[in-house]
């Protein structure tokens, strides 16, 4: 099973270049056309489920606006 990750995008760094559009392997990342930021760009977010975790969207961003989350499962320790 691939590892769930989610991002969270910073609306006062972000200027909605699009960068991490474009590197996102799994395609889960659009501007939010329903949002502008205090600065007047539609930011970058997750638009579908599929985030693995990966942080290849977080190197590539030139404003480092985004964090990346992922999910930790723990394997069940033996009694
Ligand atoms: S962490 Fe990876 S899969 Fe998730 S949005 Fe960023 S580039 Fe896409
Ligand atoms: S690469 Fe960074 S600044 Fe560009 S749209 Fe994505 S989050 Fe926003």
């Amino acid at each position: 099973m691939p590892a769930k990750g989610w991002i969270d995008v910073s609306d006062q760094y972000c200027k909605g270049c699009e960068l991490c559009i474009s590197a996102c392997p799994q395609e889960v990342i659009a501007l939010d056309m329903s949002r502008l930021t205090p600065k007047g760009y539609h930011p970058a977010h997750l638009h579908k489920d599929g985030c693995t975790g990966c942080a290849i969207c977080a190197l590539v961003c030139p404003d480092a606006a985004i964090t990346v989350y992922r999910e930790v499962t723990r394997a069940s320790v033996p009694a």
